[in-house]
Formats: C-alpha cells, sequence, structure tokens
C-alpha cells in the first residue's frame, strides 16, 4: 500500500501546470499482413510472408521512438491471427491518423519481382491515400533499388479505414533475389526506413 500511494505520488508530481504541453502525436497504425494461422504467402525455401512483415513492422515500432511526434500501433505484435476487417474497425475506433498495412507478394513465375503499393479502388488519384501510396512506393523504391511496379487499385480490405489507407508489397517472396533479401535484416531495416520516412512526409506536409 505504501508503495502505491508513492507511486500516485510521484505520478501526480509530474503533471505540474509547469510542464510543457507536448506536442500533437499523430497515431500511425502499422498492420503487419497476416499471423497465426494465415502464413500468407509462401515463397522460395519455404519463407513465410506473415514472419517477413511482423519483423518490418517491429523495426518501424523501434524506429519510430526517434520521432516523438509518432505514436506507432502494431495491428498485431506477434504470430497471432487477428481478422483484417477487426484491424481496421479498431484503428477507425482509436481515430488514427493513418493506416499503413504490410505486405510481401507472390505470383506463380519466379521471374516476376518489385515492389509496388496498393489503394481501394474508389480512391481516385487526388484521395489522399493515393498521395501517401506514391510517397511511401518512391521512397521504398529509392532506398532499395527494387523494381517499382508502381501504385495500383485493388478491391481491398482496408475500403472501410476512416482514414488514409495503403497496402504495401514489398517484394516478391517467389523471386529468388526478392526471397534473399526480404529475410536480410538490413533489407528489412532499408524497407521500415523508407516507410517512416515516407508517413513523416506525409503527416508533416
Ligand atoms: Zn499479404
Amino acid at each position: 500500500m505504501v508503495l502505491v500511494v508513492l507511486f500516485f505520488c510521484v505520478i501526480s508530481s509530474s503533471l505540474d501546470a509547469d510542464d510543457p504541453v507536448l506536442p500533437y502525436r499523430f497515431t500511425v497504425v502499422i498492420d503487419p499482413g497476416h499471423g497465426g494461422i494465415d502464413p500468407g504467402a509462401i515463397g522460395i525455401g519455404g519463407i513465410q510472408e506473415k514472419g517477413i512483415t511482423l519483423a518490418i513492422a517491429h523495426m518501424i515500432y523501434i524506429k519510430a521512438f526517434e520521432y516523438p511526434e509518432l505514436r506507432i500501433i502494431l495491428s498485431r505484435q506477434r504470430d497471432e491471427y487477428v481478422d483484417p476487417s477487426n484491424r481496421v474497425l479498431a484503428a477507425n475506433k482509436i481515430a488514427a491518423d493513418l493506416y499503413i498495412s504490410i505486405h510481401a507478394n507472390a505470383y506463380t513465375s519466379s521471374s516476376i519481382s518489385g515492389i509496388e503499393t496498393l489503394i481501394h479502388e474508389t480512391n481516385g488519384m487526388e484521395s489522399p491515400s493515393y498521395e501517401l501510396a506514391e510517397m511511401l512506393q518512391k521512397k521504398m523504391v529509392a532506398k532499395t533499388g527494387a523494381r517499382d511496379r508502381g501504385v495500383k487499385f485493388a478491391p481491398l480490405f482496408i475500403r472501410r479505414a476512416q482514414m488514409p489507407a495503403v497496402l504495401v508489397e514489398a517484394g516478391f517472396l517467389t523471386n529468388q533475389e526478392e526471397a534473399r533479401l526480404l529475410r536480410n535484416l538490413s533489407y528489412q531495416s532499408k524497407i521500415a526506413d523508407a516507410i517512416l520516412e515516407a508517413l513523416l512526409q506525409f503527416l508533416h506536409k
């Protein structure tokens, strides 16, 4: 009980009126695609999309500590299944400023490679989601040197997001070189840096 009282005193003393007012913090939901029973795409050597997306998301989360104006929320923090629609509804509930879903691609032909960013098909080219997608796409391609597959429109689960929402496809797990790169920590770090730079660019524009 004594400890509880002391703890309360410490907390309350930190709320003095003289304390500087904290700046507005942008809430950004980073959504590592798939998880748990849903492995996502399975690529060369059995590499699973769900592990790659979580690794990149964790890097963004850690790197974002450098930016006090950011509050990063992960839609999942471990290898667990969370229904995609519920991830978006949770972002709506906390009135997040941005929603960025991270994925990796797969295709029947191993020769296909590159990075692309998708937005829901009903968004126009004037929409904030499109603008965010372009920033993300440019930064990711510039940082990695990957083939630029551009910004694309598709029917996506993020359609119910009440904030700018995009889905990045960080590379093809069915391409030998990109499968190797995507499991490499320094390559994952480049993608995380690019995503962080792009979302900051969008939020501060
Ligand atoms: Zn996916």
